[in-house]
């Protein structure tokens, strides 16, 4: 059987980042960014007023003079003046530096008296103040984003300022969401005693749109090899991702490996040494899609997709992996081993600024109940039996 580090490695290995699209600035949001972005100017691009008030000469400040005859009036975005000895041009932040100016004093300290500014007399100022030097941010050519960043708010400002009205991030994965088994029933439909509320769509849907991934549908299908085989393989024709659920352990409704085989998935491994999500199952489509089955299991299935299916979309969009995060068990916990476990668990900061793992007991790995109040979940390796409270383990959040 595979190890979780096994398993990883070979599913980031089967999949490949798809190729990149154009997209409008203000789609880019949540994608992830496929070009270098270069500063198209300096930035400032020239000498920036950074208060509303007065442009001057600091050595006429400098000699003591206070009043200075306003010459002009230059607003944001109007080319720039040519100063006259002795006056002061009134001027707006944002604009750029009238030519032969120096200073800017703040229009809160001057009072305009017979068409000119006169300062106030206790007011000291310092030789260039509240003037942004061009380039002083960065010059013209600077690389500002690499191809991998996801995009936010800051670098959508960032896009803007470099002049992109259009920019190339990776092409967003189709991704079908596909649960499996007869005893289940959607929200909203009437159900018997024995039936099951189908979980595990929406949750996994709502999943890949916490990580960006929102290019996505759900089929729910029954155990029935005809209708799996069918839908599946219409599925896989039109998607990127197939990630299903339920069908994949050793039950005689377990059909879900057969049925991906014969569509022509190859499978690349089945059962991981790990708890929970032991029975999952990889394979990648004719086309290089990749078609992750998932145990049925609430908890595996997030557990799951959380750790294999979206560092795979991550790949596959091109996004740099983010680094390990680490935080300290608050507990003594022990686990059979032969197995990884995936913990999962509240993260507190303690006083003195360490992320402490607090465990969140799943009473199966069908509680899933338990799951909405963790933060994430902790592996804990196989070869080990024992964890003290205070182990650092590796983390990761949902
Ligand atoms: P399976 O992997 O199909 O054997 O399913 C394992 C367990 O998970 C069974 O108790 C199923 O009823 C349950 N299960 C499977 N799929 C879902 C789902 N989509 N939503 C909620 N529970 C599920
Ligand atoms: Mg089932």
């Amino acid at each position: 059987m595979l190890t979780v580090a096994e398993a990883k490695q070979r599913i980031l290995k089967a999949v490949q980042p798809l190729p990149a699209e154009q997209v409008a600035l203000e789609a880019t949001i949540g994608r992830t960014l496929a070009q270098t972005v270069l500063a198209e100017r300096d930035q400032p691009p020239f000498d920036r007023v950074m208060m509303d008030g007065i442009a001057l000469s600091y050595d006429a400040f400098a000699a003591l003079e206070r009043s200075f005859p306003i010459q002009a009036t230059q607003m944001a975005g109007d080319p720039p003046l040519t100063l006259e000895p002795g006056h002061c041009i009134e001027i707006m932040t944002g604009a750029a530096l009238p030519e032969g100016a120096d200073l800017i004093v703040p229009v809160e300290q001057i009072t305009v008296a017979g068409g000119a500014a006169h300062v106030q007399a206790n007011y000291m100022a310092e030789h260039r103040q509240f003037i942004h030097a061009r380039g002083s941010d960065h010059g013209q050519g600077a690389e500002l984003l690499r191809p991998g960043k996801r995009i936010r708010a800051a670098d959508v400002a960032v896009l803007a300022s470099a002049g992109l009205a259009d920019v190339s991030v990776a092409r967003q994965p189709l991704v079908t969401v596909i649960t499996t088994g007869d005893e289940l029933v959607r929200a909203g439909e009437t159900i018997e005693p024995q039936q099951i509320r189908m979980s595990n769509g929406p949750a996994v849907l709502a999943m890949l749109t916490e990580h960006g991934y929102t290019h996505c549908r759900l089929d729910h299908l029954r155990d029935d090899k005809a209708e799996l085989a069918a839908r599946i393989g219409a599925h896989l024709d039109e998607s990127d991702a197939l990630v299903l659920s339920g069908g994949v352990s050793k039950g005689k409704a377990d059909y879900v490996p057969d049925v991906l085989a014969e569509l022509g998935v190859t499978v690349d491994f089945h059962r991981i040494s790990q708890r929970p999500g032991k029975p999952m199952w990889f394979g990648t489509g004719t086309r290089g899609q990749a078609v992750f089955a998932l145990p049925g299991n609430p908890v595996s299935t997030l557990v799951c997709c959380r750790q294999y299916v979206i560092p795979a979309l991550d790949r596959m969009s091109g996004a740099a992996t983010p680094p390990q995060q680490f935080a300290n068990l608050t507990e003594d916990v022990s686990f059979k081993p032969e197995l990884t476990c995936f913990l999962p668990i509240r993260v507190v900061t303690s006083a003195t600024g360490q992320s402490l793992a607090l465990p969140v007991s799943t009473n199966t790995s069908g509680d899933f109940a338990a799951l909405s109040g963790t933060d994430g979940y902790v592996e804990l390796a196989l070869e080990q039996e024992l964890f003290a409270s205070g182990t650092t383990v590796p983390l990761t959040r949902w």
